[in-house]
């Protein structure tokens, strides 16, 4: 061993250690969080941003495609669908209006990390050219909005409404749907679109439901309380408890703006620059239809140099699979001290930016970027409460207590996160013969593609696990809306009432799903996060599809071009 893997090496050993801490705090994985929203916590389940809820006759009628939530997914298959002849569409959502993760998200600074032209779907058909590199929650709220009016989606929605139960009427052939205002609806076809982040979750501490100042979830900005501007923090000593990547594009706007803002730390994101600049016009003019499409294609299959093919072929026939491992990981880890070294830049205080550094290899917490957040440090009226790991684990009438300390606070923020990738979240799916796809999933989640599950014909879910997210979410669900339209058109021009998934094709898929999960050790080395369920890494089959986003497309090309292979229809 030489010198500079012994570096390494070292770097490896701390980051073990504090993954070990971590666990060693909370060490119940992803039970340390709560989404029940009843009783003292009924506060957090308020939608701030729709109106008072207008009285209105309960629906009692049927719908040919009925979507589970209003958001990408269900603009997507329905642009999709719109153009395979299919007029009876109905969108039910909690919400008052579409866009779902955008609807609810409009903490001050929410934008998107990811490149606008690849993240905002539909822009040729809309002929829209996003006006910034990173597109910002508004301007992605508005773009959802136009997608529905342009495929006529507002006639048939239902807002401010819950979708409760989605069961499965073998007689009828049909799904029965009951939501929280009395509904009952009758569909023929129903798309789980519910996101895959929408739940809010809190954190489970000692005292939550005690603090007597004024509280919310991100997902819930209360501008009454903040101001619009948050210029009504002026007075306000502010806490916020997360450092995900929610709270770091929150933080510069409330650092500038609240009297006092304490920032609850647990475990610190990176945070790498954010290269943003508004849409040059003459490039937008130059963009000949199609440019989205193909500009998604390159991206997916690049096309290498007869140099870089050279290059290629030789490192991977002379690197064994140690070498190559830990090649990759020692470039990791150089990414990650670089982050070390720009956070030492940004923050003046040595402690502080010494608190910031985060102990983890790249990409086992999302990363962040952002070129605010860390600077935020630097100024005297923002203070970094680090508590290396345990986190915040007691909140009395005045604030969060730690370490002895009792922080007094005017507004708290819970900047904690979502459940991830659930399906049904408000909602009870029960398919033939009376099964709870919640029971079902409890000895481990079973799908075709992610998208069918044996038991529930006519059903698709979208967003869910066992598909592969890896590129871009907003891509990877307009395939799944394609797959989906074209499994509808099929059943419709077959004159097939139903198509569900066979127990074979799903087998073939749950054991497609383990095989390329055991491809990887990462999920058990990291430090915990919602990517790897908070530690709980031997749940082997309720992750995503690890085999690559191309040949998770490729699969889906291969059961579309052989639907009888895969489906047993009625
Ligand atoms: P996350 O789940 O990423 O973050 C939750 C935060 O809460 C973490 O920092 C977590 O710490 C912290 N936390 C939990 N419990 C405690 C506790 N007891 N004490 C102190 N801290 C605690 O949620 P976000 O809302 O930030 O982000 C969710 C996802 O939404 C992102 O990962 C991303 O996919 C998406 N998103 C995308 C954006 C974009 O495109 N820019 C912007 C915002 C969100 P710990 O890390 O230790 O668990």
């Amino acid at each position: 061993m030489n010198i500079d893997q012994a570096y390494y090496d070292a770097i490896k050993q701390k980051f073990a250690e504090q993954r070990d801490l971590r666990l060693g705090y909370r060490p119940e994985g992803t039970t340390q969080f709560t989404s029940d929203f009843s009783g003292g916590l009924s506060k957090y389940a308020v939608d701030p941003y729709g109106s008072e809820l207008e009285p209105r006759d309960p629906i009692d009628d049927f719908v040919e495609v009925l979507f589970i939530g209003g958001g990408f997914s269900a603009l997507l298959t329905s642009a999709r669908l719109r153009e395979r002849g299919v007029e009876s569409i109905r969108i039910v959502e909690r919400g008052a209006d579409v866009g779902g993760t955008w609807y609810w998200n409009r903490y001050p600074g929410v934008a998107c990390d990811v490149v606008s032209y690849d993240y905002l779907p539909l822009l040729d058909e809309l002929d829209y050219v996003p006006k910034d590199h990173y597109a910002k929650g508004p301007e992605i709220l508005a773009h959802c909005q136009a997608i529905a009016r342009k495929y006529d989606l507002y006639d048939l929605a239902v807002f401010q409404t819950t979708v409760t139960s989605t069961r499965w009427n073998e007689d009828e052939k049909l799904w029965h749907l009951e939501t929280d205002r009395g509904d009952r609806m009758k569909a023929r076809f129903v798309i789980c679109a519910n996101g895959t982040l929408s739940k809010p979750k809190l954190a489970r501490i000692d005292g939550l439901e005690s603090f007597a100042g004024h509280s919310f979830h991100t997902s819930q900005w209360d501008y009454d309380y903040t101001g619009a501007s948050l210029e009504k923090l002026e007075d306000k000593v502010v806490g916020i408890i997360g450092t995900g990547a929610t709270a770091v594009q929150a933080i510069p706007g409330l650092g500038e703006s609240a009297k006092e803002l304490y920032v609850f730390q647990r475990t610190p994101s990176s945070i790498d620059i954010r290269e943003d600049w508004p849409t040059d016009p003459n490039w937008a003019r130059r963009l000949k239809p199609g440019w989205q499409a193909k500009r998604r294609e390159q991206a997916l299959n690049p096309t290498l140099t007869e140099e870089q093919k050279v290059i290629r072929s030789a490192s991977s026939r002379e690197e064994s699979r140690e070498e190559k491992i830990r090649r990759q990981e020692n470039a990791n880890i150089d990414y990650m001290m670089r982050i070390h070294r720009r956070i030492e830049k940004e923050v003046k205080d040595e402690a502080t930016a010494e608190a910031l550094k985060p102990w983890y290899m790249f990409m086992c917490k999302r990363p962040c970027f952002h070129n605010d957040y860390l600077p935020s440090f630097n100024r005297s009226n923002v203070h970094l409460v680090d508590t290396q790991g345990k986190g915040i684990t007691q909140i009395t009438e005045q604030g969060p207590l730690f370490d002895g300390r009792q922080y007094q606070l005017d507004l708290l923020i819970y900047a904690t996160g979502f459940e991830v990738q659930k399906t049904g979240i408000y909602n009870r799916i029960v398919g033939t013969g009376g099964l709870d796809l919640n029971d079902k999933y409890d000895t481990g989640v079973r799908t075709l593609l992610g998208v069918h599950s044996v038991g529930y014909p006519n059903l698709f879910i979208m967003g869910g696990y066992q598909a592969s997210f890896q590129f871009n979410l907003t891509y990877i669900l307009g395939m799944q809306g394609d797959h989906i339209a074209e499994c509808i058109a099929y059943a419709r021009e077959h004159d097939h009432q139903t198509i569900d998934a066979t127990p074979d094709a799903e087998e073939w898929w749950v054991q497609e799903v383990i095989a390329n999960r055991g491809k990887t050790t990462r999920n058990e080395e990291c430090t915990p996060g919602y990517y790897n369920f908070e530690g709980e890494h031997q749940r082997r089959q309720d992750g995503n599809y690890n085999g690559g986003v191309t040949r998770y497309l490729a699969h889906m090309d291969n059961v579309q071009g052989s639907m009888a292979e895969h489906f047993t229809f009625s």
